[in-house]
């Protein structure tokens, strides 16, 4: 085989990035574009030792979860990994990810996929005997079905559109394509709110009109680098932040007025980012009109969110994520809880009606006065915030004030938690540790140490926070396996959410 050769392919896998992936006399091809269960005609591009890339030419027998696509831009967008694959299938792939993860580098045999033991003795009846595939010892734990979105659209309460100039020299906006920073034309992308076009319609229009220049970042030159959009889903309101290279946003009377005409407009600024940077937003932000933030609910937590603020980007399931987690937090209102990686402190807050005390810890100080904020917006007087890394102030805590800790949630970076963050987990012997992660492959890893170490994996479950994309979170309950500590978990989640 040699580059531009054209063969036919199964695809009987995918990558976290979404890739397919076929085999063929033991060699490894990944095929963007490819979903489970195409056959395929792909063209060689890349080739390594015992694997290489292909393009997917044509689709000769499309898999029985392939959708047309509704995007029209969705192959060279690179947001939507998988858009062309059917919903409910995206929901297993997910699912399967997080178990194979488990089990390969957790070393937890025993997990089940969700409905395993049903589909088990189904077949066991059928076949009338155990096959024996199915680990049924004391530590195997069957995941609780992944928590996915009735309607799996339009859920992003937050865009940020890059601006510049199209061919036909017109000021235009929309995507990067994958991996690369050329901007793919389009002003509605169907994960954003519907709101989003009238707003980059009338900032389009000012600029046309006043001859603004979108930034060119070739040449470090022109105004308009990003326009950030958010949504409050609770509230309703709107925030605009344009973000410029420069000082001062011209015609800004303009802008406001322009903007003010769409409803729930609420907050509209600029932010200065002079820089030739990647990094989309700069330090300093000047207000043009209304508070400086929007308000938005998770539950009936307020949030106050101002352009810089963390947020999480899909409010309806990051409330089922954080009841997720506070179910398996187990809390009766006497424990002391240790939220470790805390953001500006939505989770903290979340469990801090439940516990007697939760302490909040974050590495970014603004995050930590967001939290603080957040908290007396809310009349929540029994949390603490430190600002600083989990893996120095948890041990710090530890030894120099005695801290001690019933529960601890993480709900840590890809990267996963520092070792000597889990080290002290492990010293402070909480009865319950609560993993809120990013991605299966280090939640694996850290389960394992956790498991080695005292902790046993009681519940998982994924919860579905990026639809169309390859991503998925999971929350895992590791229960200390010492006698005393067991609990019965009283608090139930009403719904099931699953599709
Ligand atoms: N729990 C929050 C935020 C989770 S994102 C929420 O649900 O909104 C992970 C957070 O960990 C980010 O806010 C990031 O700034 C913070 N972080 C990254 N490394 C850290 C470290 N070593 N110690 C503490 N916080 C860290």
């Amino acid at each position: 085989m040699k580059k531009n050769d054209e063969f036919e392919l199964l695809i009987h896998d995918m990558t976290d990035q979404g890739e397919g992936i076929g085999k063929q006399d033991g060699f490894t091809w990944f095929v963007k574009d490819a979903v489970i269960g195409d056959r395929i005609r792909a063209r060689a591009m890349k080739l390594k030792k015992n694997y290489g890339y292909a393009r997917l030419m044509e689709v000769l027998e499309p898999s029985a979860c392939r959708v047309p696509e509704r995007c029209p831009v969705a192959r060279q967008c690179g947001g939507c990994q998988l858009q062309m694959m059917s919903y409910p299938e995206q929901l297993r792939f997910k699912e399967r990810k997080v178990w194979s993860n488990l089990r390969r580098i957790g070393g937890l045999d025993g997990l089940r996929l969700p409905g395993a033991e049903s589909a088990k003795q189904e077949k066991c009846q059928n076949a009338g005997k155990n096959d024996g595939e199915i680990n049924t010892d004391s530590a195997s734990v069957e995941m609780e079905p992944i928590i996915g979105m009735e309607n799996p659209w339009r859920y992003r309460n937050k865009a940020q559109f890059p601006f510049g100039y199209g061919r036909d020299g017109k000021v235009k906006t929309g995507f990067y394509a994958g991996r690369t920073h050329s901007i793919i034309e389009n002003d509605d992308c169907y994960l954003g709110t519907e709101e989003n076009k009238a707003v980059l319609k009338a900032v389009k229009d000012v600029m046309e009109e006043r001859g603004i220049e979108p930034y060119q970042e070739e040449i470090h030159a022109g105004l308009v680098r990003h326009v950030l959009i958010r949504k409050g889903f609770s509230t309703g309101q709107l925030m605009v932040c344009f973000v410029i290279n420069g000082d001062k946003l011209p015609y800004e009377e303009e802008f406001v007025e322009r903007l003010l005409r769409i409803p729930g407009m609420t907050s509209i600024s600029f932010n200065v980012n002079r820089e030739r940077t990647n990094v989309i937003m700069g330090r300093r932000t000047v207000h043009l009109y209304g508070p400086g933030y929007i308000e938005d609910k998770i539950g009936d937590v307020s949030y106050q969110i101002s352009p810089l603020s963390f947020y999480q980007v899909n409010p309806v399931q990051t409330e089922r994520l954080y009841n997720t987690a506070l179910e398996f937090a187990g809390l009766d209102g006497t424990e002391i809880v240790w939220d470790l990686y805390c953001g500006i402190g939505t989770i903290s807050l979340f469990l801090a009606r439940r516990a007697k005390w939760v302490y909040g810890v974050e590495i970014v100080p603004e995050a930590i006065e967001d939290a603080r904020r957040n908290a007396s917006l809310n009349g929540i007087e029994n949390a603490t915030f430190f600002t600083g890394k989990a893996e120095e102030v948890l041990p710090r805590r530890y030894e120099e004030y005695s801290e001690r800790a019933d529960v601890i949630v993480v709900d840590p970076p890809r990267k996963g938690c520092d070792e000597a963050c889990l080290e002290t987990i492990v010293r402070m012997e909480p009865d319950r540790v609560v993993y809120v992660s990013c991605d299966s492959a280090t939640l694996a890893r850290d389960v394992k140490y956790l498991t080695a170490n005292g902790y046993q994996v009681s519940r998982v479950r994924c919860c579905d926070m990026f639809p169309m994309s390859g991503h998925v979170e999971t929350v895992c309950l590791l229960s200390n396996r010492k006698p005393d500590s067991y609990v019965h978990l009283n608090l139930k989640m009403e719904d099931y959410y699953r599709i």
